[in-house]
């Protein structure tokens, strides 16, 4: 059941939040004229079109049409619901939720209740961390654990940075320690800490401890890397209602600046190797959790970045990866380039395998100089085409270029694909046509075999287009300037308008007015059309009706008053030509109706010829 925000908390939120601040967490801004622009987090582009106007509190892209003010903004850089949005926003602000009408007693009981829940996990998660980080630090037990990170060269300080812990080996002593903190045995059995089948046995036992967190810092998960005895390498917690694993990724929060600052992140293997690029001032790496990178870990990446670096492992299932994360990147619009520790030349010493090897063995600037000499991903993948399939004979040939098409397929611009394919003719000894012509055949064929048969564009929903004609541009005028919109309304009402935009916005408008929040945002968030949508945030954010605001208004709302009275006066005219008149009845019809002609041609001061 959703639940009702009231409009003053929604109100406080889109007066009190600094756009220009929220969305330099994610966009590097910069002003211009009374404006702050930047390139949009939501498309892919390299000149700036999207703009902030604090005056205003909305965001507009001239490039993809995306709009709005805070709320808006957050949901979709978030990708979360309105009412999580205002929740989080008004958590960071410091701003009181207050909820109103629509949700029962019940419902709003059932909410705290899960709120409740998540807050009380977190703490959990922040308690047995800090038990973790003590019982590596402070007990013996903890000493081989401390002797083993040496070993590999995490420093002290890192270890401290990433809290790492030791759960100890008794797998019972974390249920009695809770226990003992009032914690029920019903909660301690959903936290994902405890075994499934035995709820007294620690999920995590004699293993090192590496805490998950989530973009704000605070601890959600926990990965385990077991040191000796039997077992998996790593366990990993699964999901929980404070943690997805699809969408989390390791160290996020720690390196989120200078990611931002970089434009550029490293996406590496696991815990090891992203503390390993911290430790060498590589601080912009982090890791996917889990096996695969996932959609939704780039969509949180990619406001910040141009430039994504791999640093997969070198064996099969890590190149595949490569290959996998190559393709996702690249369809997100990034520029992809691989750690290519192989390919690096570190005289007659035995080769690196990993990250962690590269720092321990041969130094902070070894790694640096590694990753600043990424190799680009169409290199990369050629090199490695041309390893895996033998490039002097025709069937090599073939199958090396089906296996290159996938990446074309993903560069944005014809001319990325001309010059890929070019290197691949270039690389293989095969002449461009031919190449060509392969592509756009099995291009074709694919097209043809595509789910449904469908061309992807056909997917998107669409909307009927909306015509912006006098209606249209009256209704804009006054959202752009709501002041006027106590004059609209005392002289129109909804039935004036034709244009089913038109009428829309009128609603909208008449809705905030109604629950006293007159915004951008707020009306943004009461139009469902997300043509209109777009429509409205770029009117709002292009200045078009600020000048001579008040004569434009005046203006258009006679334009629609005429318009909306010529066509009742239309139709009453053709039910004045089809009435009878026999019955008394309807004479007396057609007397008012002839009535009310009268005072429409009045307004209209017009002198109906037929009569
Ligand atoms: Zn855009």
């Amino acid at each position: 059941m959703p639940r009702h925000i009231s409009s003053s908390t929604i109100e406080e939120i889109s007066n009190s939040v600094d756009i220009v601040s929220l969305v330099s967490e994610y966009v590097h801004l910069e002003k211009r004229g009374s404006g702050f622009w930047g390139c949009c987090p939501f498309h892919n582009e390299k000149t700036p079109s999207f703009s902030v106007s604090p005056e205003k509190r909305i965001y507009h892209c001239f490039g993809c049409g995306k709009g709005g003010g805070v709320i808006q903004f957050y949901r979709e850089i978030e990708n979360v619901s309105f009412v999580e949005a205002v929740e989080q926003l008004a958590r960071k602000n410091a701003i009181e939720v207050i909820y109103d009408g629509v949700s029962s007693k019940k419902d709003d009981e059932e909410y705290a209740k899960a709120r409740q829940f998540k807050e009380d996990m977190l703490d959990l998660y922040r308690r047995t961390a800090a038990l973790f980080r003590y019982f590596l630090n402070e007990t013996e037990q903890g000493k081989p654990v401390l002797a083993y990170l040496a070993k590999r060269g995490v420093s002290p300080e890192i270890a401290e940075i990433f809290g790492l812990g030791f759960a100890p080996e008794d797998r019972r002593w974390l249920k009695k320690f809770l226990a003992q903190k009032n914690y029920s045995n019903d909660f301690l059995a959903q936290s994902g800490l405890f075994s499934k089948n035995y709820p007294d046995v620690a999920f995590f036992s004699n293993r090192l401890m590496f805490p998950i967190c989530n973009r704000n810092g605070q601890v959600v998960a926990f990965g385990g890397r077991i040191l000796e005895g039997d077992g998996p390498k790593y366990l990993n917690s699964g999901d929980l209602p404070q943690y997805k694993k699809s969408e989390t990724l390791y160290a996020f929060h720690l390196a989120k600046n200078q990611i931002n600052r970089r434009k550029a992140v490293i996406l590496c293997e696991g815990y090891m190797d992203v503390i390993a690029y911290h430790q060498a001032g590589l601080n912009f790496a982090v890791a996917p959790l889990g096996t695969a990178l996932t959609e939704e870990q780039i969509h949180i990446l990619k406001p910040f970045v141009d430039t994504f670096i791999l640093s997969f492992d070198g064996d099969e299932a890590g190149q595949n990866a490569t290959f996998r994360a190559i393709l996702m990147c690249r369809k997100a619009g990034a520029v992809v380039k691989i750690v290519n520790i192989a390919g690096f030349n570190f005289g007659d010493k035995p080769k690196p395998k990993d990250p962690a090897d590269v720092l321990l063995n041969f130094g902070a600037e070894t790694l640096t100089s590694i990753v600043d000499n990424s190799i680009i991903d169409s290199d990369y993948l050629l090199s490695r085409l041309a390893k895996k399939y033998p490039i002097d004979t025709p069937d090599g040939k073939t199958k090396a270029s089906l296996e290159f098409f996938p990446y074309i397929d993903v560069l944005p611009s014809d001319i990325q694909k001309e010059s890929c394919l070019e290197q691949l003719c270039n690389t293989y000894g095969l002449s461009l046509q031919a190449v060509r012509s392969d592509f756009n055949r099995r291009d074709a064929a694919q097209k043809r075999t595509g789910p449904n048969g469908h061309t992807s564009e056909s997917i998107v929903p669409d909307n009927p287009d909306i015509k912006k004609n006098a209606e249209l541009r009256a209704m804009l005028a006054v959202v752009s300037n709501t002041e006027y919109f106590t004059k609209m309304r005392s002289m129109l009402s909804p039935e004036d308008f034709e244009e089913p935009a038109a009428k829309e916005l009128f609603y909208a408008l008449e809705e905030c007015f109604r629950e006293d929040v007159v915004s951008s945002d707020a009306i943004l968030a009461k139009c469902e059309n997300e043509k209109l949508r777009k429509l409205v945030s770029e009117t709002v954010a292009s200045d078009e009706f600020t000048i001579n605001s008040e004569k434009t208004i005046e203006d258009s709302i006679a334009l629609v008053h005429r318009n909306s009275l010529e066509r009742k006066r239309e139709r009453l005219m053709n039910k004045i030509r089809q009435c009878g008149g026999k019955t008394l009845e309807e004479l007396q019809e057609l007397r008012n109706m002839q009535y009310e002609k009268m005072a429409i041609d009045n307004e209209l001061n017009v002198k109906d010829v037929t009569e």
